[in-house]
Parts: C-alpha cells; structure tokens; sequence
C-alpha cells in the first residue's frame, strides 16, 4: 500500500454514482489507489458518501435515473454546498449548463455552459493529447497524457471562479480547456478513468480530504 496516498485517503469515502455509465471504470482506478469507492444508487447511499464521481456515459439518462431514484435533490443540492465532486463527460454536462438540453434539467451548479456531443465527428470517439495543469498533476505526475474523448461535450464559456485545468495539445481544436475545476469540483470532457493514469483521481482524493478535513462536506 502507497502510504501516504492511504493514510489521506483513507479518511474519505467515496462514491460513484452507478446510474448509467463508466461507474465500474471509476470505482477500479480507486481501487489501483487503495480506496474501496461504494456505488450510489439511493438517497440513503448518497448519505454514507463525503465525495461524489458523477461518471461518463449519458447525461439523459442519468438524470432520469436520479430522479427515479429520489436522489436528484439531494445529489445537487450537496455538491452546491460544496460535496466534493469528480465528473467526467456526461458527468460535466450533469453539472453545467447545457442551454439546448431536455427535462430533467442539467443541475447548473458549476458555471460552465456546454454543448453536448460539442466535438461533433471530429474527436467523436478519439484519443488525444491534453496538457494538465499542475494544480491537478502535483509535483510528480504526468504533464500530458493521452485521454478519450467519447461523444464529449465542449466547454463554450466558464465563469469566474472557474479555473481550467487541462487544455487539447493539438489538432484542429488546439487550445481549447478540456477540463476545469472549482475549490470542490474537477470537470473533465473526457475519460480519464478509461485510461492507466490517475492523476485526476488523485487531485480529486486531496481535494475530498482537504475537505473532510474541514468538516465542511455537509
Ligand atoms: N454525449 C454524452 C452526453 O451528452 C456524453 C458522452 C460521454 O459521457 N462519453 O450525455
């Protein structure tokens, strides 16, 4: 066991939202990090959570899967109040603004506005390269990586508060923020949980300790 990733770590407890999508993915790259992430499907299991992964797959659906569940509330009410989160693709578009989206609403707690499927054909289901930022990276990570981007939404604009966070090293959308974050959540276009690396699922776990630590995620 990595010592010093546990001992922080080890104090959180983190769920994935298992309505639809990449869960299993999430819950493995915690498990290469030593963290037994638990499956949220119910109020009374987002409850036992301090940390939330809102994973890829369909935002539609899982939306209706969280109003189905009775937990759509209360799941956007916590990460408001500062829940830390971790979303990933449909993830994001759960979280932002998505302004030609259907019923359930998207919850517009992270002040991004994105168009779904905003890639078109072009990175419709492509690996590419993105630079992170070092706020997410540490000391020691990776400063690029080679992620999918599947069906994934574009970020048109973010608001202040909003920091980005990894940008498309190349291709003809070279530049454009691919992934952001706020003091409680980071917000990924596309799958970091698809690939070896777990860089963001490490930023993620200093950010839910930092958190807990503050006795602040309620
Ligand atoms: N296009 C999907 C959506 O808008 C997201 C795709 C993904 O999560 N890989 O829900």
């Amino acid at each position: 066991m990595d010592e010093h990733t546990n001992t922080r770590a080890g104090q959180v407890r983190v769920g994935v939202l298992a309505m639809q999508g990449a869960f299993r993915e999430h819950a493995a790259a915690f498990d290469r990090l030593g963290v037994s992430a638990s499956y949220v499907r119910t109020a009374a299991e987002l409850d036992s959570v301090d940390a939330i992964v809102i994973p890829g797959g369909e935002s539609t659906a899982i939306r209706h899967g969280l109003v189905r569940g009775g937990l759509y509330d209360q799941l956007r009410t916590s990460i408001a109040n500062g829940m830390p989160a971790l979303v990933t693709c449909a993830g994001m578009v759960v979280l932002g603004t998505a302004p030609a989206d259907s019923a359930p609403p998207t919850f517009g707690v992270l002040d991004v506005t994105v168009s779904r499927n905003g890639y078109g054909r072009q990175l419709h289901s492509a690996d590419s390269v993105i630079e992170i930022d070092p706020s997410i990276r540490g000391d020691e990570a990776d400063t690029s990586l080679t992620v999918p981007f599947i069906r994934a939404p574009r970020i048109e604009a973010y608001g202040s508060g909003v920091e980005p966070c990894a940008w498309l090293r190349s291709g003809p959308h070279a530049g454009d923020v691919v992934a952001v974050r706020t003091d409680t959540i980071i917000a990924c276009c596309f799958h970091p949980e698809l690939t070896a690396s777990t860089t963001f699922h490490e930023a993620f776990l200093r950010v839910a300790h930092d958190r807990v630590q503050l006795g602040a995620t309620r």
